[in-house]
Formats: structure tokens, sequence, C-alpha cells
């Protein structure tokens, strides 16, 4: 029988929430109106969390899991959640409990509706520092503006997804996902849920500062040319510069003999100047031709060493 809800939940060393998590989970999928399955996929955790999987799985046939050969990241271990899903609607959540399993018959109700893509929005952030906060507000209103898309702020990878939807990332071939951005893209009837966001249950943040400073700029590099731009704007406010400072020169050298403009410190500034608005629009360059490099390459987004759950197929 195939289930209609395939619940997906990345795994990341997360020994001291899975069981807490499992018993919240599995209370919400008892309450739903259909069969559902819960697939776990192990992002490469080097602690107890695949000992735990194996456990859940012996004592409920609901659960699934994939172990992925190494760490592969987020955006990965729900891309292969998302190809092994068999539901008619797919809920992705995280796995310390930030975002509420409590919230997902307030999806499905909508997904009911007749709405494709169910995004869950945070109203609020609750206990995580300023600093987190702050940047994050600051990405998404960034992203909004930049991004060839509308991708609404706030919003996590908690959501629900038709299964047409599903299909639609599925065939999807690029190799850097920004799942929030790549939900937008696809269109169909989206809606928002709102909801607070609580602190993590237990155990440390897996996404590190790098992580999510990746993520961000993946973001920006996978829905955006305008940073590509930038060179140009540059570009053209040096040349504004150099003319000013071209009338100056000439200027002083006639009408001012002891010209401010004369000295070592004056071309070190300028040099390390425009030094630094080259290396910058390399660098941003680099950062198109690098996810170039990655796409052409065409590895498999992920291997696996271990799967339980997909015997009947
Ligand atoms: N995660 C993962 N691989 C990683 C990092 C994180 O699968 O490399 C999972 C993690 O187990 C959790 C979710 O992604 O279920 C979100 O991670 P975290 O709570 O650390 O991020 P935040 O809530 O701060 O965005
Ligand atoms: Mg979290």
């Amino acid at each position: 029988m195939l289930p209609q809800y395939s619940l997906i939940i990345p795994v990341y060393n997360e020994e001291a929430t899975l069981l807490e998590l499992y018993r919240r989970v599995s209370t919400v999928m008892n309450q739903l109106d259909g069969f559902s399955e819960l697939i776990l996929i192990n992002d490469g955790s080097g602690d107890r969390s695949l000992e735990l999987m194996r456990e859940l799985r012996l004592n409920d046939s609901r659960v699934c899991y994939l172990s992925l050969a190494r760490n592969f990241g987020h955006q990965i271990a729900v891309t292969a959640g998302l190809n092994m899903a068999r539901g008619e609607a797919v809920i992705i959540l995280d796995a310390d409990l930030q975002d509420p399993p409590e919230l997902i018959p307030n999806l499905i109700e909508r997904w009911r509706q007749g709405y494709q893509v169910v995004y869950a929005q945070r109203t609020q952030r609750r206990k995580e520092n300023w600093f987190k906060r702050l940047t994050a507000y600051g990405f998404y209103r960034i992203l909004k503006r930049l991004a060839d898309v509308e991708i609404p702020t706030d919003t996590g990878d908690f959501c629900l997804l038709d299964r047409r939807v599903v299909d639609v990332l599925n065939a999807m071939p690029e190799r850097n996902r920004y799942l929030r951005g790549l939900r937008s893209w696809v269109g169909f009837k989206q809606i928002a849920v709102y909801f607070e966001r609580d602190p993590r249950f237990a155990g440390e943040v897996k996404y590190t500062f790098r992580k999510s400073f990746s993520l961000a700029v993946n973001g920006l590099v996978s829905f955006s040319k305008v940073p590509l731009r930038l060179a140009t704007y540059l570009g053209l406010l040096s040349a504004l510069v150099a003319l000013i400072m071209m009338i100056l020169v000439v200027y002083w050298r006639f009408f001012a003999p002891q010209s401010p403009l004369t000295g070592i410190a004056t071309i070190t500034v300028a040099i390390f100047f425009l030094g630094a608005v080259q290396l910058l629009c390399i660098g941003i360059l680099g950062e198109y031709v690098g996810r170039i490099y990655e796409e052409v390459k065409g590895r498999p987004l992920y291997t696996f060493s271990e799967i339980n759950g997909w015997e009947e197929q």
C-alpha cells in the first residue's frame, strides 16, 4: 500500500533529539487522515543516530531510512528524501524540533484546499542569538530584491509539497540545490502558513556560520545575475573617480603649485583601491564559473551506504 503522506527528515548527529522527535512525529502521524511514512535521511552522522534509526525501524514499519555514505549537507539530504518519497503529499521538516510537527495537520488542510506548495513562514525566532537573527533577516531581504523569482522571506525548508511538485523537483538536474528557491521557481499554487520557530530541542546547531554563509551565497548566485553586473558598476565608478582626478590634477598643476596630490600615500591608496575592485569582481565571476564547473562534471548528487524500508519495490 502506497502512503498518502511522506515525512522527510534530514539527520546529522541528532542522537539527542531523535527519540523525542519520533515521539512527537508519530503522535501526529497517528492522527492524520491517511497512511504515512517517515523517511529519515542520515547525512553521514558520526554519533549513534543511525543505530537509533535501525531501532526505530524495527519497532515501527512506517519508519524508513536512507544513510548517505558521508556528510553531503542538508540540502542534498532533503533532495535524497524527495527522491525516495512515495506519498501524494511530501512534508519536509528539521530533526531538531525547531519546526513543530504539530503544524503538519494545518499544512495538510491547505493542501486539501487545493494548494500544491504550502510553506511554513516564521513570525518569530525564539531564543536564537541576535547574530543569527540579524544575518538571516538581512539575507532574506537582499535575496528578495535580487532574485529572479519571488522567494518569500523568513521561510525555511519546512513545507508540504504535492506529488506533482516533487516530480518536477526530482527532474531538475542541477547540483547546487537551494531548495527554497527551487520551490518558488516551480510555480503552482503556493500559500504560507504562519508559525513561531521554537528553539532547538537539544544538541548543537549543525549549520555552522560557514555552512549558513555558503547556503546564502548559493541562494544568491543560483537565483540572481545581479552580482555579475556589480563589475560593470564598479568599473563605471572607478572611471568617474579617474575623470574627476584628471581634471583636478590639471587644475592644480596650473593654478595651485602647492598641490595636495603629491607623494607615495596617494598612489598607494589608489593602487589598493583598484586592486580591491578587480579582485572582488574576479571573485564574483569565480562563484559563477565554479558552479558551471560543478554542473558540467555531472557527478551524482549523493551516494548511500545503507537503505531500509524500500524492499517491496
Ligand atoms: N543537517 C544535515 N546535514 C548537515 C547539517 C544539518 O542533514 O550537514 C540537518 C540537521 O540534522 C537538522 C537540519 O539539517 O535536521 C537543520 O540543521 P540545524 O538545526 O543545525 O540548522 P538551523 O536550524 O540552525 O538552520
Ligand atoms: Mg535547527
